[in-house]
């Protein structure tokens, strides 16, 4: 084994310990470069607060012996005490960290080791903890390699910093379609593809992937449509949670990419896929498909591997993240905004609307007699009203106008930058909808109505709490005189 001296651009090193930091939270990681033919290991960089990783490592104090095994060389290791002894300082041994190391290779040259410290007293690194480092060691190695066959630095430094500055902007509220961006984007940078696909588990059936995120048109499954993971090279790259290619699609033994038969309308040749992993258990699929019959090398495949490892985390974190969010956000009956996100979300419009000048209008909706629908076919079937309404309302406003519940059958609409007599066509539009909707459940057929009151930003109010109060009092008059009906603040004011 060559032992080579290296000139790694410092930037690049913070890269590779701030990609560590990302992906194992709480640990310190240092590089050690070899000096020159001196046998010495020098710090290059790290992410310790203070001084605990030694400034220098001679090579043959080390228990492990890299430099006379060329074949089998590990992707990482853990140290003996012995080995931690000269990597760290008294103060942090007696700690209790342990210690793990990854050799930093270009082909067969040996550069220096990657050592990550954790704080977990005396116990060694968790298997999950392991593979993560592996990961990390083994985009370093292949990005110098590939560096090695170039010729030339740049590209290794290139793909670095735009792997990890796209790595720092992660955390664990970053919008999943961001990651999924990312994902493109790293995909895009590095691998010659015609259609991208990532596919994640259906909430409701293990056996089911939506489509979530797609880049290139040619043969592309629409974002949102569910498919059947079995017999097909799409989902059984999450059912068997490997790595699956194929030169040539047509010739392959999957039926299909996403359905039996549908390769050949595709004109898709060539496919890669990856499992997305959190914790084990597989997620979902990232897939990469070619126009051309071979068009990927067994390096793609390994690249779109780590791309998975290293963003399928932060992107399954993003889709709990979200549930999560949604639950807080989302009333649960209607899936409209809960009463507290969508006065919230007012503000914000009415923000916006003030840099602008745009003018904005408030609906206020309140389902009539409603208790005694209640009454008559029991709580149920009022949910089901309750819902169908939602459903009603939100089919007769645009995708950019905001509808909430704001409590049991009352409802908000804000329709942005519309004039007074817009929105009234709007506001009849809902208040007819529902008024001709036969409502149907559990065998009972009945009929409701709703009363809406209307006010206008900014001439009835200047801020969120003005405007409600004015669209609660137009309504108020609608229901006094029998409900069913539409009436702006302005109309009851004189
Ligand atoms: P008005 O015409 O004056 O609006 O009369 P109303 O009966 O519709 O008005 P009121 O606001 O007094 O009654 C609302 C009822 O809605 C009272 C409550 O029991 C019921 N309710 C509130 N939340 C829910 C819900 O989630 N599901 C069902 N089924 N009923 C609910
Ligand atoms: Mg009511
Ligand atoms: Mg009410």
């Amino acid at each position: 084994m060559a032992v080579k001296t290296h000139i790694v651009p410092s930037h690049a090193l913070r890269d590779i310990v701030s990609l560590l930091a990302v992906v194992l939270p709480g640990c310190e990681a240092a590089v050690y470069l070899n000096e020159g033919g001196n046998g010495v290991l020098r710090l290059s960089d790290h992410t310790a607060p203070d001084n605990r990783f030694a400034a220098a490592v001679t090579w043959d104090k080390l228990s492990f012996n890299l430099k006379g095994n060329d074949k089998k060389l590990p992707h990482s290791l853990v140290p003996s005490e012995k080995d931690a002894g000269h990597f760290l300082t008294k103060a942090a041994l007696k700690k209790g960290v342990s210690l793990m190391a990854s050799p930093i290779l270009a082909g067969k040259e040996l550069h220096g080791l990657l050592v990550v410290a954790f704080p977990s007293a005396g116990a060694s690194p968790s298997p999950l903890a392991r593979r993560e480092m592996q990961v990390v060691a083994r985009i370093v190695q292949l990005n110098l390699a590939r560096e090695e066959k170039i010729g030339s630095l740049q590209t290794y430094n290139d793909f670095l910093s735009g792997f990890m500055a796209r790595a720092r902007r992660l955390d664990i509220t970053t919008p999943q379609n961001k990651i999924l961006e990312i994902i493109g984007e790293s995909a895009r940078e590095s691998i010659n593809f015609n259609l991208l696909t990532i596919s994640m588990r259906d909430p409701a059936s293990v056996k089911t992937l939506n489509v979530v995120w797609t880049r290139g048109k040619q043969g592309a499954m629409k974002k949102g449509s569910g498919f059947v993971a079995k017999g097909v090279l799409h989902g059984e790259v999450y059912l068997q949670a490997r790595a699956l290619s194929n030169d040539n699609i047509a010739d392959g033994k999957y039926s299909g990419r996403f359905v039996p038969g549908d390769v050949e309308q595709a004109k898709l040749r060539s496919f890669i896929g990856v499992p997305v992993v959190e914790a084990g258990v597989a997620r979902g699929t990232i897939a990469l498909e070619g126009v051309r019959e071979g068009q990927f090398s067994a390096f793609d495949l390994q690249l779109l591997g780590d791309i998975s490892r290293i963003y399928g985390t932060a992107l399954c974190w993003a889709s709990r993240y979200q549930q999560i969010h949604d639950r807080a956000t989302i009333d649960g009956l209607t899936e409209l905004l809960n009463s507290h996100s969508f006065l919230q979300r007012i503000s914000e419009e009415l923000e916006r609307d003030v840099r602008y000048g745009n003018e904005m209008t408030m609906l206020m909706l309140d389902i009539d007699n409603f208790k005694l629908v209640n009454d008559t076919h029991g709580h149920p079937y009022g949910d089901y009203v309750i819902r169908q309404t939602a459903q009603l309302i939100r089919h007769s406003i645009r995708v950019a106008d905001v509808a909430g519940r704001l409590g049991g059958e009352e409802f908000g609409v804000v329709i942005i930058n519309s004039d007074s007599s817009k929105s009234r066509k709007t506001a009849e539009r809902i208040r007819r909808s529902i008024a001709d909707y036969n409502f149907s459940n559990q065998g009972i057929d009945s009929r409701i109505t709703i009363s809406i009151g209307m006010s206008e930003y900014p001439v009835h109010g200047k801020n969120v709490k003005e405007i409600v109060k004015r669209a609660d009092q137009a309504m108020y008059v609608v229901k006094n005189s029998g409900g069913n009906g539409v009436k702006s603040f302005g109309e009851i004011k004189k």
